[in-house]
């Protein structure tokens, strides 16, 4: 073993370096298609085990690339065989939650799906999602801003992360670990950190917003014939829904024909010689709740007669499970 690994072992311990052949057994991607080919993988447990192993290859001039749970699309979790990847999988905790002050402050190695768990157990909400969740990293979500699909109503995790603790290059600690939603003071540092795929610092713990949970949701399918109709929906549906529109995704004609006729394991919930599907997420704070509240705005949609023209369909999604 190197003078580097041997270092990093004494302060990780033996749990916290993988080494030679074991790295290789480790994927270097979510669907586990590709090895791992770096030079080591560290571990570390917490905040200051990194800042110490920072300080060591920074000293040695050892290249290091930021793991979470390798569901990014671009690789840049991937790392080269001269290369260390720090994987924050034990940093995974949830430190504390604050139902009044509607935050949560979690170790970024968590997994998205279990920050959204802990929000629910307490009546709230982590409104960032997307396909990933259980994989998908807070860490890795902050490195790479991610959208997800409820961003049309929430925003991007920009806006639900309010504080950061990182650790830089050299092995310094920047700590931001601000609570405060209301907080205009001074530079916003953090802003920097968020979107920069780990190239400025490994993101260590975060403060992250929570909102309330919605009463209830809805979803619809409609069927559209053209992309004007496509954007006069979405036009109607987010100005009649009072801000509640939470998702609004769009599956093309080849897209829908190929997941729910060729497969062959579906019933299509449409007629498939549509155009354009629309896929609407509504979602009602208590005050608009009132059953078929969504269903209604899309009927109203229905017999206007520009939509007619266009003939689109609009079926509740009761009707169409
Ligand atoms: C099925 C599926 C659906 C998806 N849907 C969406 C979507 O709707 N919207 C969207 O935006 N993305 C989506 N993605 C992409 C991906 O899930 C997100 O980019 C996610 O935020 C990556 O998190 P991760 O923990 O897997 O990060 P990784 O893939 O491990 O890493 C991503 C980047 O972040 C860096 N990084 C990781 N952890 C840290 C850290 N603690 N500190 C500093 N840098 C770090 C890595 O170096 C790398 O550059 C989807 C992916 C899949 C597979």
């Amino acid at each position: 073993m190197s003078d580097l690994l041997k270092r990093i072992a004494e302060i990780t311990g033996a749990k916290g370096l993988i080494t030679g052949e074991d790295v290789h057994q480790r994927p270097a991607d979510w669907m586990g298609q590709t090895q791992c080919n770096a030079l080591a993988i560290v571990r570390p447990a917490s905040t200051q085990e990194l800042s110490q192993i920072m300080k060591i290859c920074h000293e040695l001039g050892q290249p290091v690339v930021a793991a979470g749970g390798l569901t990014g699309l671009v690789q840049g979790a991937s790392a080269s065989a001269d290369e260390i990847v720090i994987s924050f999988e034990r940093m995974t905790g949830i430190e504390s939650i604050d139902p009044v002050g509607r935050t949560i402050t979690v170790q970024t190695g968590a997994p998205m799906q279990k920050v959204q768990e802990a929000a629910e157990e307490q009546g709230l909400m982590f409104a960032v999602d997307l396909g990933a969740r259980g994989s998908a990293t807070i860490g890795g979500n902050i490195a790479t801003n991610a959208g997800g699909n409820q961003v049309i109503r929430y925003g991007m995790m920009r806006e639900h992360v309010l504080g950061v603790e990182v650790v830089l290059a050299d092995g310094t600690v920047v700590s931001s670990m601000n609570t405060l939603l209301k907080n205009n003071t001074g530079y916003d540092l953090k802003q920097l950190f968020i979107g920069s795929e780990g190239t400025l610092g490994l993101v260590t713990r975060a403060v992250l917003r929570l909102a309330p949970r919605p009463k209830s949701d809805n979803t619809a399918m409609v069927a559209v014939s053209d992309f004007a109709a496509l954007t006069d929906l979405f036009r109607h549906v987010s100005d009649n829904l009072g801000g509640a529109l939470t998702s609004f995704e769009v599956m093309w004609k080849e897209h829908y024909e190929l997941v729910a006729v060729e497969s062959g394991r579906h019933t299509p919930p449409l007629d498939a010689g549509e155009a354009v599907t629309a896929r609407r997420d509504l979602e009602y704070p208590r005050r608009h709740r009132s059953a078929g509240h969504g269903v209604d705005a899309c009927r109203d949609l229905r017999h206007q007669p520009a939509n007619q023209e266009n003939g689109s369909l609009c079926r509740p999604a009761e009707e169409l499970r």
